[in-house]
Order: structure tokens, then sequence, then C-alpha cells
């Protein structure tokens, strides 16, 4: 029986799992990749945006640092300094690192923190340049004051020389105080001075101590209104000044220190915050990384799981059930029959019914076929190795016996043809021998035929009674044999007839070269006046007389035939041309003495003339130019007077 074949479908193939699974896994490698890229690419713009971006700005926050640094000492210089030279080289350098400030704040790049700081840095410059006048007029006051001390001290020394005791004693404490000034710089300091010289100078006003005129002016230069305390007033205000400018630098220095930290510290945060990031981001790539792999092991894993429950253990049961040689509707539920394996498994349960059905049709024609041979007339037997493995009951008893077994138990010449051609291995039947039964007296013919007798090659023998046929063949062939040697002989004269002639020269040409042969060409002389005289019957009389006397010559393979009407050829075989010229003479003078009465020819009788010619002569190349020869030499035998022969021992002037 056979099953029905289902539409395949293509999501159940092979084909289409396997696609499937390749897709799957370039999606899982292509995942890893682009997870890859993409990290790659933050990591790039994070470090692209650290050097070219953070890092500079931090650079310049530091450098800017280390100038605030230079800047505060220069500026603490520049508020100690003492000469006009020191502070022009202090200013110089103060102008040098401002620039470069300025060129460090530009380079931070964080426009409202820079155009900020540049403003504090505006107001630091002016703040600076303002300093650096006042420090100046302070040292021109200081060096003013320090002059008009030295001035007062020396004019009041020279007074004191020159004035009384009581003049000493007002002048001692003054100078006194008026030493301590040169180091006193508080104006608190000044002041006290300032009063304790007032109380001296109103102390000796008082006591009627009238100051000199020298004195006065004196004391003009020491109190007066541009003296020396309103000096050393102005002097500690321009200190003062410069004191209140110089917190006031302090504090727009400290503004730009401060700034400059600040935006360090904002950009080494946000680096930090950066790297904490990428080490966030390394962390999350490494987690995907291994949760794609443990994705794909556990696919690749489900794949050979699925591969073998769909292919290899499909075929591992298909190779079971094949070997089995079973294969059964039921055995087909296993399989997923709209895929390949299921259509290998369903043309193979086919295939299998077909082998099935047709093993039984076998069996079925073996059955048969033994029934047919038992039951045959024909005598069977089958061999198979020189065994005869079955023989039907009439063919043991062809050879007297009841049974069997082996091939050399028949007649040798019949058990050699079996066995010589056991080997051939035709499907038709050949006959390989015809054998004749002593016992049965009848002729049959062996013939053998390979067939397969249970499963294995074998030869069917089979022995058939042929004795009608043969017999009849027999004869047959006997009655054609005596037919075709009529018809190759001359009704009229017994001799063979011109049929003869091709056959007798192809016969010549295939002669070895040391055999030799002559011809004789015979014809009767006035055979036409003959017939004219005495009529044709005695005329055929004739013939036949002459005939007999040539024919009378012939021994072994020699041959005598009448190729036309009076004329006849002879070929004589390895005869001397001696030999071959006295057969030709005898045969003259026996027709002579046969004495048939001619009345019209000039010997009175029938007489023949003969022309011979032999193998060995220059001009004979091949049988037929011996025989042209021969009939040449009849032509000169008749023009010489007839009755007669002509051979090669004939002079030439004759054949000419
Ligand atoms: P030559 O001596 O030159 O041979 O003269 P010829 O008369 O024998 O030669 P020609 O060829 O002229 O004549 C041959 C004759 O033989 C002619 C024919 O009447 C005769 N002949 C041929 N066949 C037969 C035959 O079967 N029977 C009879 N009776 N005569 C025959
Ligand atoms: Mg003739
Ligand atoms: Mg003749």
């Amino acid at each position: 029986m056979k099953f029905e074949s289902l539409p395949k479908h293509f999501f159940h193939s092979l084909k289409f799992k396997m696609l499937v699974g390749f897709v799957l896994m370039f999606a899982c490698i292509g995942m890893m990749n682009w997870i890859s890229m993409d990290r790659l690419q933050t990591f790039e713009n994070t470090i692209v945006h650290n050097t070219q971006e953070q890092l500079p700005i931090m650079e310049a926050a530091s450098i800017i640092q280390i100038q605030v640094t230079s800047l505060s000492g220069l500026m603490t210089q520049m508020a100690e300094s003492d000469s006009q030279a020191e502070l022009r080289i202090v200013s110089a350098e103060i102008n040098y690192l401002l620039k470069g400030l300025a060129q460090q704040l530009e380079r931070l790049s964080d426009s409202e923190s820079t155009e900020h700081l540049l403003a504090i840095l505006m107001k630091l410059t002016k703040s600076l340049e303002a300093t650096s006048h006042i420090q100046n007029q302070h040292i021109i006051k200081s060096q003013q004051v320090a002059k008009n001390i030295k001035l007062i001290l020396s004019n009041s020394l020279d007074s004191m020389e020159n004035g009384s005791l009581l003049h000493r004693q007002i002048w001692i404490p003054i100078s006194k105080e008026i030493s301590l000034l040169s180091s006193s710089t508080k104006l608190f300091e000044i002041s006290a001075s300032e009063k304790k010289i007032k109380r001296i100078i109103e102390k000796y006003k008082a006591s009627k101590h009238l100051l000199e005129a020298d004195d006065q002016a004196l004391l003009q230069q020491i109190m007066g209104d541009v003296g020396l305390f309103y000096q050393l007033k102005v002097r500690e205000e321009k200190r003062k000044e410069l004191s209140s400018i110089t917190t006031q630098n302090q504090i727009l220095l400290d503004g730009i220190t401060e700034d400059s930290l600040r935006l360090f510290d904002q950009k080494s945060q946000e680096v930090q915050t950066k790297a904490n990031e990428l080490i966030s981001t390394i962390d999350q790539t490494r987690f995907n990384y291994f949760v794609i792999i443990v994705f794909g092991l556990i696919l690749f894993v489900l794949s050979l799981l699925y591969l073998k429950e769909i292919l290899f253990s499909r075929l591992i049961m298909l190779s079971n059930l094949i070997r089995s040689g079973n294969l059964n509707k039921y055995d087909l539920q296993n399989f997923d029959l709209k895929n390949e394996i299921g259509d290998i498994a369903f043309q193979l349960s086919n295939y299998l019914t077909t082998i099935d059905s047709q093993r039984n049709q076998l069996k079925q024609a073996s059955e048969q076929l033994a029934n047919v041979i038992k039951f045959s007339k024909l005598r069977i037997a089958i061999v198979q190795d020189e065994q005869i493995v079955y023989h039907n009951q009439s063919f043991p008893r062809l050879f007297d016996r009841t049974e069997m077994r082996n091939v050399g138990e028949l007649p040798a010449e019949i058990s050699k043809a079996i066995t010589r051609n056991g080997l051939i291995r035709h499907t038709s039947s050949i006959i390989l021998k015809s054998f004749y039964s002593e016992s049965w007296q009848r002729w049959f013919d062996v013939s053998s035929v390979t067939i397969l007798w249970e499963g294995k090659e074998s030869s069917l023998i089979s022995l058939v009674d042929v004795t009608d046929r043969e017999n009849a063949a027999k004869e047959f062939k006997e009655t054609i044999s005596l037919v075709e040697k009529e018809s190759q002989k001359d009704a009229l004269t017994g001799l063979y007839n011109r049929k003869i002639y091709a056959s007798t020269l192809d016969l010549l040409e295939q002669q070895s070269a040391d055999e030799s042969f002559a011809m004789l060409v015979c014809d009767i002389d006035n055979f036409k006046a003959y017939n004219d005289s005495y009529g044709h019957q005695s005329g055929d009389d004739a013939l036949r007389a002459v005939a007999q006397t040539i024919a009378s010559f012939c021994q072994h393979k020699d041959v005598a035939l009448r190729y036309g009407g009076e004329e006849f050829l002879l070929v004589l075989f390895d005869r001397s041309p001696e030999d071959v010229s006295d057969i030709a003479q005898r045969i003259i003078n026996q027709v002579h003495d046969l004495n048939i009465i001619h009345k019209t020819s000039e010997f009175k009788r029938v007489t023949v003339s003969i022309g011979v010619a032999i193998k060995d002569e220059p001009t004979v190349t091949h049988p037929r130019a011996c025989f042209e020869l021969a009939d040449q030499r009849l032509y000169i035998a008749k023009r010489s007077g007839r009755n007669q022969l002509i051979d090669q021992s004939t002079p030439l002037e004759l054949e000419g």
C-alpha cells in the first residue's frame, strides 16, 4: 500500500530552521559589535572632551594660581619698596604678569567666568597703576620727611651750640622727639610727639623764656603749616591710602584666585564625573557582553538540542527502521512529513512497500516457474556452481538415472559445455551443444539461460529433442549439395561448366608460390562444318566423346571444364612442362584415334587443336594471363593448320 505525500511547507523545512539559527547567531555577533563600537565612541568622546576642553582649562587655572601667587609677592614687594628704581622694576614685573594672567584668563573659554575674571583683572590693573603712583608719592614724601628731619636736627644742634643752657634745655627734648619721629609711622605716635613738642614750647613760652628769631624759624619748620608734622601727616595719609588700595588689590586678587580655583574644582569635578561615567559604562558593557555571551551559549545549546531532536535522532530512527527493513504508517507518525527528513522517510516507506510487493511477485513467479519446470516435457535442470540444485523428473531419465546432484554425473561433453559456459551471463538462451544419446538414439539441443533461482544467479539447462529437425536438416543438406553440384556441371558433357571457371581462377590466385599449374585450351576443328554435314545430334555425340577423352586425363585436383560451345579448358597441377605438352599431344592423338568421320575436314575425321601455357612462363603474372596465353597459342595452332598443339617450346616466329 502506498502512502499519499503531504504538501511541503517552507516553515517546517530544515532549510528554514537553519536560516533562523544563522540569523540569531548573526544578530548576537552584530549586537556585540554594536555595543563595542558604541562604547568605544563614548570613550573617544570623553577623552577628546577631556584633552581638548577640560584639561587646558585646568592647566590655565593652575597657571593662574601660580601667577596670582607671584603677583601677590610682587604687590607686597611694591608696598615695601622705598626706592623709585625698585618700584619701577617691580611695576614692570607686575605689568608683565598681568599680561600673562590676561592670556591665561582668555584660555578659560568659559564665557561668563572669563568675562567676570577679565573685569576683575581690568580693575586690578588700574588699581595697581594707582598703587604704583601712590607708592611713588609715598616714597617721595618719606624722602622729604627724612630730609627735613635731618635738616631740623642739624639746625637744632647749631642752635644748641650757640644758645644758652636754657636754650639747650628746650632743644634737647625737641631734637630727641624729632629723631624718634624718623622711625615712627603711626598717626597717633606723630600726634603724640606733636603734642609733646607743643607742650615743651608752651612751657617755655610761659616761663618767659622767649625763643630767638632763629628758633622761631626752626619751630616754623617743625610746626608750620607745611612743616614737618604736616609732611608726616601727608606721608601717613599716603601710607593709609596705600594700605587701603593694597587691601583692595588683595581682595581683587583673591577674587581671581577664588574664581580660578572654583573653575579648577568645577572642571576637575566634571573630569571626575566623566571618569566615573566611563567606569560605570565599562561595567555596563562588561555586563552586556556577559548577558549576550550567556544568551548566545544558551542559544547554541538549545540549537544543538533542537538539531538533535529534529535531525540526528530522526536519522538514527530512520537508519534503525531501514535496518529492520520495515517502515509502516505508524513509524511515519514519528516524522514531520512536511520537512526534508520526513520526505525521505515517506519516500523510503513507499520504496520498501514497492520492494515488498516485488519480492512477493518474484516469489510467486519462482513458484510458477518451478511448477512449469516440474510438469514440462522439456528436460530441465538448474545449475549453481557445478551443483545441480534442481531438475525435473524427465531430465535424469535421459541418462538412465532417477536423480542427479553434480554436473560431473552428466556425460562428459555436456558437463564440459555447461561448465565452460558457466561464467557467461546471458539473459537470452544460448545453445551450448547438440547431443546424440546412444541409448535413446535421438538428438538433443543442450541450451542454457541465466536466471535468478532462490535469489542466486543460476543456469537453467534444458535438453530439447531435435531428432526430427536434425534428420530433416541432414536430408535437406544432402539435397542441396546434389543440386549445387549438378548446377556446376555441363548437362551435355558431364564436365564442369563455365560457372566453375571464375572460382578455379580464384583458387589458383590463392595457391602458394611453390605449387605449379598449367592450362590447356582445346577447340574442336571445323566443328561448324561437322554440324552442317551430320546434324546437331551427331555434333552433340562428337562433343561428348571429345569431352570424355579430355576428362580422362584429370588426376587429383585437376579440373576439366567446358567453357564455350566446342571449347574446353583443362587445368593441370604439379606437372612438369614436358608432362603437360605430352598430355596435350596425347589428347590430340586420342581424339584423332576416335576416328569420328568428318568428310569436309582435311583430316577426314574430328580433330582438336590445343594451346598450352604454364605458370612459370615470364609473361604469366597471374592465372588469367596464363589462360590468355594458352588461348593465343590455340589461335596460332588453328592458323598453323589445326590438329596440333602450340606450347612454350614452339619457335617464336611462328607465335608472332
Ligand atoms: P575452327 O576449326 O576454326 O574452330 O572452326 P569451327 O567451325 O569449329 O569454329 P566456329 O566457331 O566457326 O564454329 C563452332 C561451331 O560449333 C558452331 C556451332 O554450330 C557448333 N556448336 C557449338 N555448340 C554446339 C553444341 O552444343 N552442339 C552442337 N551440335 N554443335 C555445337
Ligand atoms: Mg570454337
Ligand atoms: Mg572449333
